[in-house]
């Protein structure tokens, strides 16, 4: 990452108010594909739930399709070859994880009205149970404790304080311990927060309405989206044994292949940096038919440097201000996690 996030807002800022931008704009400063990758779109500044699952509010999403659609070819990922082997031109993919209502509900009208593809990977073991996923539950736990924290433990190497009034802290220090345990910890360690900020497992009526489903899905596809895997659980898949991760990945493979009536050849790692996936992950996506996974991070594609199991992809977030947005697309190769 070049610069942090703050620098990177200010020269953005810097870029657009110096009349820059629309200079570098009409400069082909880059060549490559630029993935971009969502989760959820809407307002999450109150919500109980993971609030950085959030990537932009309705507008700056109707705002960052059309900039994509005028100023570059979006393409889908069965283009994704012909893309890589042009030597000219600069090609952005759109991306959502986790298979979110609002990403029916939201995203997908705007997607439509622009006429613009997009990849949504399903984790459809979210869509088929109707669960809460792990790092809701806990920042859902963290927010209705009437705790004012959580002393050390076993699970904690040292005590938390809830930072308030968000506990925002709180709960990305709580989810950062969960993503390095092993996978068959993870359990107990959420039954051991349960427990520890007295509040019980979530209700599971947050997941009834936290999922698109089956029919909504295939109605997406009619309309031109685009579907692929993010394994059935989301689990972090490195941390998982040989055997799990093909149960993780095959599982996905065939609920996709029933529901939609053929086999994607599309894969995101769930939460997707270097460590999240390994070898195994690798051989067994290959196995179960899935042809090109994609990170998260990177920054953008190259033919010289592409490896279809590790495609880069460029997160949008909640900071991501429409300067910043417009800076990424300018000069990817400044403004994105390499
Ligand atoms: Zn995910």
């Amino acid at each position: 990452m070049p610069w942090g996030y703050s620098k990177q807002e200010l020269f953005a800022k810097a870029l657009t108010t110096s009349g820059c931008g629309s200079l570098l704009r009409r400069c082909p400063t880059w060549r490559g594909v630029l993935i971009l990758n969502y989760h959820r779109i809407g307002d999450g500044s109150n919500s109980l739930l993971d609030r950085e699952l959030w990537s932009a509010s309705i507008e700056d999403f109707e705002y960052q399709v059309r900039r994509v659609s005028l100023d570059f070819d979006v393409i889908g990922p069965n283009d994704l070859t012909h893309a890589f082997n042009q030597r000219r031109g600069r090609y952005v993919m759109l991306t959502f994880d986790d298979g979110y209502i609002d990403n029916y509900e939201f995203a997908y009208p705007i997607l439509k009205a622009f006429n613009t593809t997009c990849v949504f990977f399903l984790t459809t073991g979210f869509i088929d149970q109707r669960s809460v996923p792990w790092w809701d539950e806990i920042a859902w736990m963290v927010r209705t404790s009437r705790g004012s924290g959580l002393a050390a433990s076993e699970w904690i190497p040292e005590p938390i304080a809830f930072d308030e009034p968000d506990r925002q802290r709180a709960v990305k220090l709580l989810l950062k311990r969960y993503k390095i345990l092993n996978g068959s910890r993870t359990k107990a360690y959420v039954e051991y927060l349960a427990d520890a900020l007295g509040t019980g497992r979530a209700p599971t009526e947050i997941g009834d309405r936290l999922w698109m489903d089956w029919n909504q899905i295939r109605e997406m596809q009619r309309d031109g989206m685009v579907f692929g895997g993010h394994t059935s659980t989301h689990p972090i898949l490195a941390n998982l044994s040989r055997a799990e991760q093909d149960v993780e990945i095959g599982t996905c493979q065939a609920r996709l292949t029933e529901e939609l009536g053929h086999p994607c050849r599309w894969f995101s790692f769930p939460v997707g940096g270097r460590g999240s996936f390994n070898n195994d992950t690798r051989e067994l996506l290959a196995y179960h038919g899935f042809d090109w996974s994609f990170t998260y991070f990177g920054g953008y594609g190259q033919a010289a440097k592409l490896d279809p199991h590790a495609v880069p992809r460029t997160a949008v977030e909640t900071h991501v201000t429409r300067d910043l947005f417009d800076a990424i697309l300018t000069l990817p190769q400044c403004f994105t996690r390499g």
